[in-house]
């Protein structure tokens, strides 16, 4: 098996970008609402059944693909665990206006309410920011905040209150920083992203008017509003708390040669993600690549694909050992979740 270099995947959205996903990948900029781009998705829109599923350049659906053949594609030991699923998505995400403030379902609010075994835990790789400086995000409550207040704030949409209680964090190209599935967080405008999640689209929406049109509905993903703010931490986090939440360069430690773990342990049980550079040995294993910077080739066996900064690329299981070659070559390689690594319910 090879890899496979991905075209664009960029399903309409309610909120407004994109316009970074088109430079960073060198194309022509699609319309102003297209702000995602789904890279290796198994994953449908919430209620849009397949809008947003990978398309293999032969055409076939990727689900499709790794159906007919589960082992080539995920490895024996993934397939043991998680069947046909590849377990994990990966975005890219440009906000290009502020996104409302909200929330994804743990696993065990998933499994109850939704019928199924995945939330929503998510990760970004910050790649750029306004100006190349600080971008904002906001990530968890600063005090707690009781059922019926933040029943109160949906049910009159009070904008102000909900922005007001989160906790502002600045971000910088180059860091990483871990959602928990529960924390309501926002992103402002001009803040791009690579986001590694769990494969659903699963959002509560405490914030949903002027931003979706049809929020009161999907916005509580049709449980009603009383059963989906039952999925928000509400807890109070503390400055510190959200601080262990991001991770700089300087904190992503080097296992091999070429290679930084960006995300804490925490993260296994969801996803993985590395930064390979010039001279990395990865082994086998189902792999979505983002090439951040450069250019250069990914080698497996006697065959090479070329990389160029921009692309992403699908490696299946059955690629085999792959190494990295080229001066300034910069991938981000984002991993399924951890053989044998479980999330607390
Ligand atoms: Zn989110």
């Amino acid at each position: 098996m090879r890899p496979i270099i991905l075209p664009a995947n960029q399903p309409r959205h309610f909120y407004r970008g994109g316009a970074a996903i088109a430079r960073f990948r060198g194309e022509p900029p699609a319309d102003d609402h297209r702000p995602e781009d789904w890279v290796g998705s198994v994953t449908g829109r919430f209620g849009a059944g397949p809008v947003g599923v990978s398309v293999l350049p032969d055409g076939r659906p990727l689900p499709e693909a790794i159906a007919a053949d589960p082992q080539g594609w995920l490895g024996p030991a993934h397939v043991a665990r998680w069947g046909d699923s590849t377990a994990f998505l990966v975005k890219l995400l440009d906000a290009g206006q502020r996104l409302p403030v909200h929330c994804h379902p743990t696993r065990a609010f998933a499994r109850e309410h939704l019928g199924c075994a995945f939330g929503k835990t998510e990760a970004w790789l910050v790649l750029d920011t306004p100006g190349h400086g600080d971008g904002l995000v906001r990530l968890g409550f600063r005090e707690e905040v009781s059922a019926e207040r933040l029943r109160v704030w949906s049910a009159t949409q009070d904008r102000a209150a909900m922005i007001e209680a989160t906790r502002p964090v600045r971000v910088r190209p180059g860091d990483a920083v871990l959602i928990p599935a529960g924390l309501p967080h926002a992103i402002d405008a001009g803040v791009f992203v690579v986001e590694l999640q769990e494969p659903t689209d699963f959002s509560v929406l405490l914030e949903w008017e002027g931003f979706a049109p049809a929020g009161d509905e999907t916005g509580h993903l049709r449980l009603g509003w009383d059963t989906a703010l039952e999925c928000v931490d509400r807890r109070a986090w503390s400055s510190d708390q959200v601080a262990g939440l991001i991770r700089t360069r300087a904190d992503m430690p080097e296992t091999a040669p070429g290679v930084r773990r960006v995300l804490p342990e925490s993260a296994d049980p969801f996803f993985r993600a590395e930064l390979a550079g010039p001279g990395a040995e990865l082994s086998a294993g189902f792999a979505v690549l983002v090439v951040l910077r450069g250019a250069g080739e990914l080698r497996h066996g006697t065959q090479r694909v070329e990389l160029r900064a921009g692309q992403t690329v699908l490696v299946p299981y059955g690629a085999g050992d792959t190494t990295l070659h080229g001066s300034d070559l910069e991938v981000l390689r984002c991993l399924p979740p951890a053989p044998g690594a479980e999330s607390t319910p």
